[in-house]
């Protein structure tokens, strides 16, 4: 490997985190010394601290070849998440596979929002539209005890994931979960108190611009949001009215520029009264809010 920094003699777990995060540097990779810690532990069995503890350690060979493939696979593109197989978000460790997207520290906005209104109500009822991993309707059952959440996703593989991800939190007999498009699978007359959606929101003329690992890695059908990238807001808009009780609340993950045109779009529904937009932690635009009246 023309660009393999030199090679130690003896390899303890420093010797391969620092070799590694220097390799994963000059390949471009965005974080290499975390990246090269999570791919460590995940070989080792172990937590992250364990390998700063256990610096002097020497990994068997057979670990310290499926941590070489690892990273073979991560030069390559993969997403360290779907490599490891699992993403921490908000309070729990999600499962997740390449039939979900990654859940991101943004969507912790939305969930936030989601328990911060959902608290002083007694068992409400939530919809998660296009649940994917499970991230947001599972989180918001976990952390409220006495709701109900029902999860769609059009997508069976991500429902087994997302059913996988509420047994191992505790949930699953407080969830419901249905396949299908959008609002399709529900029974008429259905209605909550919360509607929270992070639905597929890349333009398509972002795809080309958009970071390899996401673009080549994770489902198209969990990013491509049409020709301007609205296409599944317009489509929420002009159907959530009827599923949300009246003073139910609804929370739209939005792309950082997209705002405007959300707002837009429900404030067009005589039934909707848009709220603040809230930011994420790195200032950008991130859920919009809308109250059923
Ligand atoms: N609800 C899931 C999440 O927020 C999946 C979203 C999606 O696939 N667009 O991560």
């Amino acid at each position: 490997m023309a660009d393999a920094p030199q090679i130690p003699t003896v390899w303890t777990n420093r010797a391969l985190l620092n070799w590694t995060t220097e390799y994963l540097a000059k390949k471009g990779i965005e974080s290499p010394k975390i990246d090269a810690q999570v791919l460590l532990a995940h070989v080792l069995g172990c937590k992250k601290v364990d390998l700063l503890v256990n610096f002097d350690q020497q990994p068997p060979e057979a670990d310290r070849n499926r941590f070489k493939e690892l990273i073979q696979r991560r030069v390559n593109g993969w997403p360290v998440a779907y490599l490891v197989g699992t993403r921490d978000f908000y309070l729990l460790t999600f499962e997740v596979t390449p039939a979900v997207l990654i859940p991101r520290p943004e969507t912790e906005t939305l969930v936030a929002e989601a328990l911060a209104f959902l608290k002083p109500k007694s068992a409400p009822a939530v919809l998660d539209v296009g649940t994917g991993s499970g991230c947001i309707g599972i989180s918001i059952a976990h952390q409220k005890k006495d709701s109900h959440v029902t999860a769609i996703d059009v997508s069976p593989d991500a429902l087994e994931v997302a059913k996988r991800n509420a047994a191992k939190a505790g949930v699953a007999d407080r969830m419901t979960f249905l396949q299908g498009d959008l609002f399709a699978p529900l029974p008429a007359g259905a209605t909550f108190d919360l509607i929270a959606s992070n639905p597929p929101y890349i333009a398509g003329h972002e795809f080309a611009g958009l970071q390899a690992e996401v673009r080549d890695h994770e489902p198209r059908a969990a990013l491509d949001g049409g020709a301007d990238g609205l296409a599944f807001y317009r489509r929420i808009a002009a159907a959530v009215g009827p599923f949300l009780k009246s003073g139910g609340k609804l929370l739209l993950e939005i792309g950082a520029t997209q705002d405007e045109a959300v707002r837009g779009l429900l404030a067009a529904q005589p039934d909707l009264e848009v709220g603040p937009t809230l930011k994420d932690d790195a200032k950008h635009p991130r859920v919009v809010t809308a109250k059923k009246k």
